[in-house]
This record gives structure tokens, C-alpha cells and sequence, in this order.
């Protein structure tokens, strides 16, 4: 077994405190990644605090994750030691079912493992994420990372990369469409620049005026501030594509009248509570309503390949690891530019 050191929510109301544990050896389709660097997701928040229930404890978080790879099973062909490596929201599945064979792994029949907040596949492990100091997982399940970009800032491209991305190319974003972006977060500001990517012309929905100027640094051709009922109404039957990025229990409704003839919110924020939708807000329009979670094996790496050929990164706060409960809170405030990546050097200390 292989001793790490982390970073653990021990229940839903305490702050995360040092934690350690032991990973698996290394199998023969493992790979060991020295995790470098860790995001911070708005999902961290919600499962440390049981705020989709089931939480399972001690929780290690962590699924944005970029680090160089220590050693490899003798089966693995995709990596050898020192390669750049990166892991994701995932690290297994059923391997066999219609939608892994077609690497819509996220959407596995026998559901997806996830990187932590989980039992491994034996059913008896606790997945621990990204706050620590390694991680073994299957060579599918690990992505090649391009040496070309700043590393702290590949990270948060692990989930907010591509749950942005694989949404806006499944609903076909491009040229001569209107896109608006809800929430400039973590996820909304890659949001932002898949769209702008994709050639559309996009608008920032925000609650947070002072958002404004990144939001134009970022791309964005408009800006509309949610709390101005002036403003939004300009923008009603505007939009062929919203992207709810939304953390927080707002309601559908807010966003629906915006969408023009056959247009289609993406949902990817999670909130605790269920909103409701007022099924009149979609008949008009022929407006529909989609979810979408990150994205399958084989999009992962296109979406990292994308990345490095158009030099597409996350803006990024570096913190150590002892700053995370601070993080916490001020990513809650809606208060991070756009996301926290934890140095994992200072875990290692
Ligand atoms: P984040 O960085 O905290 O960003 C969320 C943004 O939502 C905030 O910056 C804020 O933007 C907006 N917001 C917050 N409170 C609001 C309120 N009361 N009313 C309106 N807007 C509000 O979070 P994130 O990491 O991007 O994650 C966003 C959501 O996506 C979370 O619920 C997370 O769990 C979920 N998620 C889903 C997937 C998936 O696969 N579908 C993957 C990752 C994350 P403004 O200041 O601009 O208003
Ligand atoms: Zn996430
Ligand atoms: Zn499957």
C-alpha cells in the first residue's frame, strides 16, 4: 500500500483538516500520479457538506487533477514515468456497458465511479480525491496532458473544462449563434471561452456587476446583470443557448423567458434544492431544458487537446493547502477569480 497525505472533510459541519491514508499498490493498469496540482469545484463544497445527501466521510476532495506520473503497471501503453498526466471527475466505470463502449463513460448503465465521495468498484473502498499527495487509478481513466501549458491552470479544465465544453458542442454551438452563460464561476468562465471558441456571439448573465470587465477580458461580447429587471427584459426570447452554471437554488423561471424559438437551457449547476419549471415558460418557444455531466473518456482528451492548440487555461488562484476552508467560503460569496487550484507542494511539507 502507498501512504498519502491529504486534506479530509470528517463530517458535513467541521472544517477539513490534515488527513492520511493508504493508496492500492500499483496494479498492472495503474497508473501513479505525484498529484502537482489540485482545482477547487463548487461540488467540493456541496459533497464535503452533505448538501446532496449520502455524503460518505472521512471525504478526501479533489477531481480537477494534473500531476506527473511516478510508475506505471507493465500492462500500461499510454504513459511511462514523468509524463504529465491528468485525472478527472471519474476513475472507473463498468467498463462493458452500451454507453462505456461508446466513452459516454460519465453516463455508465451500472453508474460511474466517481473520483471521490464513492466506493471503488470492490465496493468496500472509499474513493479519496485530489486534495493529497497521490493517486493510483487505471490507465483509461487518465489523461495525457500537454506540456505546453501552465500546469496550475490545466487543472481546473479536469471538470470545469469539460462539463462547459462537452454541453456547447453537443447542442452544436457556433458561428452566428447566441449563447449566454449563467454564473461567472469556475465553470462560467471556461464557459465563456469555449463559447467565444466556438464562434459565438456570447453574454455573461451575472448577479455580480463588478464581474463585468472580466467578463469582456474573458470574451464576452454582452453583459447582463440578473438584478436588473430593466436589463433582462431587453434580453427576453434572445438567447438559442443557455448555460446554467448556477450553484445556487434559483429558479429555472428566471432564466427560461430569455430563450428564443426552440432554444435549450443546459443545466450543470447543482443545487441542493429542485427547482420547478412552469411548463407554460416552455411550450412558448418550443423551449427545452437539458442536463449534461462533464464528459466521457475520449471528449476529455479532445477538450485537453483543444486546450493546448488554441492555448485555452483557467484563470486561476493559487492557494496552499491550508487555505481551503477560507476557499470555501469564498468561493460561496461567489469572491474567486475563477477558481482556486491547491499547490500540492504544500502538503508535502
Ligand atoms: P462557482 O465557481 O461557485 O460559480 C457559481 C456561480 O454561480 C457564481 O460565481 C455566481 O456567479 C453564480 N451564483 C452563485 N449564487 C448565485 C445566486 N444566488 N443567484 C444567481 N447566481 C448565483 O461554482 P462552479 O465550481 O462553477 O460550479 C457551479 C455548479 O456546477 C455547482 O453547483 C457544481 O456542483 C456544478 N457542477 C456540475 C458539474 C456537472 O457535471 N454537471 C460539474 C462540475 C460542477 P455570478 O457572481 O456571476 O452571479
Ligand atoms: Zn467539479
Ligand atoms: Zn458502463
Amino acid at each position: 500500500m502507498i501512504p498519502v497525505k491529504a486534506y479530509a472533510a470528517q463530517n458535513a459541519k467541521t472544517p477539513l483538516v490534515p488527513f492520511s491514508f493508504e493508496r492500492r499498490d500499483v496494479g498492472d493498469n495503474d497508473v501513479q500520479v505525484d498529484i502537482l496540482y489540485c482545482g477547487v469545484c463548487h461540488s467540493d463544497i456541496h459533497q464535503a457538506r452533505n448538501e446532496w445527501s449520502d455524503s460518505i466521510y472521512p471525504m478526501v476532495p479533489g477531481h480537477e487533477i494534473v500531476g506527473k506520473v511516478l510508475s506505471v503497471g507493465k500492462n500500461v501503453k499510454k504513459f511511462k514515468q514523468g509524463d504529465l498526466a491528468g485525472v478527472g471527475v471519474m476513475i472507473d466505470s463498468c467498463r462493458h456497458c452500451k454507453h462505456c463502449n461508446e466513452g459516454l463513460e460519465q453516463y455508465c448503465v451500472e453508474g460511474m465511479t466517481g473520483t471521490y465521495n464513492t466506493y471503488e468498484r470492490d465496493s468496500k473502498t472509499i474513493a479519496q480525491g485530489g486534495y493529497s499527495t497521490q493517486i493510483v487509478v487505471d490507465e483509461r481513466y487518465v489523461l495525457k496532458v500537454s506540456e505546453k501549458l501552465d500546469l496550475k491552470a490545466v487543472a481546473p479544465l479536469l471538470c470545469a473544462g469539460i462539463t462547459t465544453y462537452s454541453p456547447l458542442k453537443y447542442v452544436g454551438v457556433k458561428e452566428g449563434m447566441k449563447v449566454g452563460v449563467i454564473g461567472l464561476g469556475g465553470l462560467g468562465h471556461m464557459g465563456v471561452k469555449f463559447a467565444v471558441s466556438f464562434g459565438a456571439e456570447v453574454t455573461m448573465l451575472s448577479t455580480s456587476p463588478e464581474k463585468e470587465k472580466d467578463a469582456r477580458r474573458l470574451g464576452a461580447h454582452n453583459f447582463l446583470n440578473t438584478k436588473d429587471g430593466k436589463q433582462v427584459k431587453e434580453f427576453e426570447n434572445y438567447f438559442d443557448v443557455l448555460l446554467n452554471t448556477v450553484s445556487a437554488n434559483v429558479p429555472y423561471e428566471h432564466y427560461l423567458k430569455l430563450l428564443g424559438l426552440n432554444g435549450t437551457m443546459i443545466i450543470v449547476g447543482l443545487p441542493s434544492e429542485h427547482p420547478t419549471v412552469d411548463p407554460f415558460k416552455l411550450l412558448k418557444n418550443r423551449r427545452s431544458i437539458i442536463g449534461s455531466m462533464i464528459g466521457g473518456m475520449p471528449e476529455t482528451q479532445e477538450m485537453l487537446d483543444y486546450c493546448a492548440e488554441k492555448n485555452i487555461v483557467s484563470d486561476v488562484e493559487l492557494i496552499n493547502v491550508d487555505y481551503i476552508n477560507e476557499a470555501y467560503e469564498r468561493t460561496i460569496k461567489g469572491d474567486v477569480r475563477y477558481r482556486f487550484v491547491i499547490d500540492i507542494a504544500s502538503l508535502k511539507k
